[in-house]
């Protein structure tokens, strides 16, 4: 017989509190203390809760899988090597990160940059759901197979993903590689390039 899931108080509690957040300060005030996730907890140096343009809709969401060690150390997404080759990328395809928001499906490191794990991700977000009703971007790059599930379902393929827009909840949601796959295959590989044409794709249909 198969049991039914059982009910995860942590993620429940993570939800009712991001929920009632009324705006994003509200909301990175209530995260920074989280210590839903024992592990990430424990181990991380600090919540990155995330980036958002300040006082205006950001033109686009950027999402990720998780902080890595510079992020956890500076509190800030995606300012490491990742976020560095992200931000070369983002102005060769003609996109201005300062009007996007910059976000991660799950907001502590989890040790040694493994994949964060699905009680994890079900956990974290709440934080993001209530990060993208209170930002409310027209248009999604979910960055990597992690972000591009969490968007798209768990069968979700990147390479039959990527390359035009998934309408999710009445946002455009592109799924593509993660910088940190470009840097590992290098310039000439695949992923280099197939995140840039991605983001030149996006940059051509932003609203
Ligand atoms: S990963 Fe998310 S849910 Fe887990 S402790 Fe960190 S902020 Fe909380």
């Amino acid at each position: 017989m198969t049991r039914p899931p059982r009910p995860d108080a942590a993620a429940d509690g993570v939800a009712g509190v991001a929920a009632a957040a009324p705006d994003w300060d509200a909301l990175a005030a209530a995260a920074r203390p989280c210590v839903a996730c024992p592990e990430l907890a424990a181990t991380r140096q600090q919540v990155v809760v995330g980036e958002a343009p300040a006082g205006h809709r950001p033109r686009f969401a950027l999402v990720g899988e998780a902080p890595g060690a510079t992020e956890d150390q500076t509190g800030r997404p995606f300012v490491g090597r990742s976020g560095q080759l992200l931000d070369q990328l983002l102005a060769e395809a003609g996109l201005d990160r300062a009007q996007a928001a910059v976000l991660n499906v799950v907001k502590c490191r989890p040790p040694g940059n493994r994949t964060p794990r699905a009680p994890e991700v079900a956990r974290c977000s709440g934080w993001l759901r209530r990060q993208l009703e209170l930002l409310d971007p027209p248009v999604v790059v979910a960055l990597g197979l992690s972000a591009a599930k969490w968007f798209l379902g768990p069968r979700t393929v990147l390479a039959t993903a990527r390359g035009r827009a998934h309408d999710v909840d009445g946002r455009a949601v592109w799924a593509t590689y993660h910088p940190s796959a470009a840097i590992r295959f290098g310039p000439a590989g695949a992923p280099r390039a197939g995140l840039l044409a991605d983001l030149t794709a996006v940059a051509a249909a932003l609203p």
